[in-house]
């Protein structure tokens, strides 16, 4: 049975009320991004979409979302902020389906010199107390990821970052939801931080002493990540 959003399906939103908005990569940042929108058009939908607007009929194949510079794919639905979670409807009953609250997405910065990385130790009196940590912080509404992690590292250390690809994902379990960390590669721009609002310690240390520290839970896949290998990688393709 077909389950659609309240208000009908994507491609009636979009005609009906709003231009096509074409998004960034949530991976190299890149603003290439292919649409591929999995059911049939109203006609109107489909003479007013761009180029970039693929139609996939009945039956899609894959992600909605395609980065022609990074060949990343992605669900529109797993990136950026989600805080409230949409109303579904089973579309024979009109009966409101129970939802999965939506996850609460925060990024983090791993912002990289040469071999060494910074880290951020949080403060007594804060959740995951003394703790180490990628900082950074939520996505607000309307935000990009990587626009989310200049604000929150501007907040945070007082400091401009560049925002390079995404490394990976740490996921916990908060209680009645979610937790997803994107942590990115980031270099500095100027000065060095001073301090950090949430942080008591910041230190820059090699990459081979990062599991010498108690992380934060979620940033444990990104730091096993890095001691793997990860490279960083900045700027398009
Ligand atoms: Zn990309």
């Amino acid at each position: 049975m077909m389950i659609l959003p309240e208000g009908g399906t994507e491609a009636e939103e979009d005609s009906a009320q709003s231009p096509w908005v074409r998004g960034t990569c949530p991976r190299c940042g890149g603003d290439q991004v292919l649409h591929h929108v999995i059911g049939m058009p109203m006609l109107e939908a489909y003479e007013s979409s761009p180029p970039w607007v693929i139609w996939e009929g009945c039956v899609g194949s894959g992600p909605e979302r395609e980065c022609q510079e990074c060949g990343h794919a992605w669900w529109p639905e797993d990136v950026g902020v989600a805080e409230v979670p949409e109303r579904w409807y089973d579309a024979g009953t009109e009966e409101e389906l129970p939802v999965e609250p939506a996850p609460l997405r925060v990024v983090g910065a791993v912002i990289v010199r040469g071999e060494q990385i910074l880290i951020a130790r949080r403060a007594p009196g804060r959740s995951a107390a003394r703790l180490w940590e990628f900082p950074g912080g939520k996505i607000e509404p309307d935000e990009s990821p990587q626009q989310a992690l200049v604000r929150e590292v501007r907040e945070e250390l007082g400091v401009d970052i560049t925002v390079g690809w995404l490394i990976g994902r740490g996921e916990a379990d908060i209680g009645d939801r979610d937790l997803h960390l994107d942590c990115y590669w980031a270099r500095l721009e100027g000065m060095d931080p001073a301090g950090s609002t949430d942080h008591d310690r910041l230190e820059w240390v090699d990459r081979a002493d990062l599991p010498n520290r108690d992380w934060a839970g979620p940033d444990v896949p990104i730091v096993e990540a890095i001691v793997a290998g990860a490279v960083p990688r900045f700027g398009r393709v």
